[in-house]
């Protein structure tokens, strides 16, 4: 089966985003009496949903996290990444570079997507085919967010390829019957982090998105003689 489409994941995969989000939301959570830091936030919340994060740090506090949080917390997370984000080495050559279509299908808003591609050149690349977990019932790991990426690209899920950096939207790839690649290139991937993402399912694993053309001909040559 040929490959028509590359469905990316945007954090940890297009742009570097996960270490200077686990740095904001200890800074903003340490200021709101939820004293923790960057390191603890990415043990314990990393690649989980938001809600199910406040809600645990929630039930510790005893109390709800206050409204301003939320607000200071995006203004922290938009303020670092017009700061510091930086698009993962290789991205603009592989997109240069493959001729499938391209599109982006992420748990975090639209409103994130616009500031973290947006400054790192990404926006406007891929626009407009950026989906967000927002337009779908249920985000990763169910399978809707990337059927739905898929339809509205106009392409059937057998003929699709995810590039995913956690577990969650590894899981969600599988579950719609799609291949998925593995990237363990972002600078928050510790040692093993491959091994983990091998055994969530991932068919074949990367650091360098440099390689990313040449994987995607090598699974098609695959296919074809399969
Ligand atoms: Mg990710």
């Amino acid at each position: 089966m040929p490959i028509d489409l590359i469905i990316f994941d945007c954090d940890g995969v297009l742009v570097d985003s996960e270490v200077i989000s686990c740095r904001a939301h200890a800074d903003v959570l340490t200021r709101h009496g939820y004293p923790i830091t960057s390191d603890q936030v990415f043990e314990r919340f990393l690649g989980r949903s938001t809600r199910q994060a406040n809600l645990e740090i929630e039930t510790e506090l005893g109390r709800k996290l206050p409204e301003a949080y939320h607000g200071d917390l995006q203004d922290e997370l938009f303020r670092s990444f017009e700061a510091d984000l930086e698009a993962i080495r290789g991205i603009h050559d592989a997109l240069d570079i493959v001729t499938q279509h391209v599109c982006v299908a992420s748990s975090g808003s639209h409103q994130r997507m616009r500031v973290s591609l947006g400054s790192t050149g990404l926006y406007e690349r891929l626009a407009p085919n950026i989906f967000s977990a927002s337009q779908v019932k249920n985000g990763k790991p169910a399978p809707d967010l990337f059927l739905f990426a898929a339809k509205q690209m106009g392409v059937p899920p057998g003929r699709c390829v995810v590039i995913e950096d956690s577990l969650a939207g590894i899981a969600g790839a599988r579950a719609a019957g799609m291949a998925v690649f593995g990237f363990y290139g972002g600078s928050h991937c510790r040692d093993g982090y491959a091994e983990t993402l091998r055994q969530a399912g991932a068919d074949l694993l990367f650091a360098d998105m440099h390689r990313l053309p040449e994987l995607i001909r090598r699974a098609e040559a695959k296919a074809l003689a399969g």
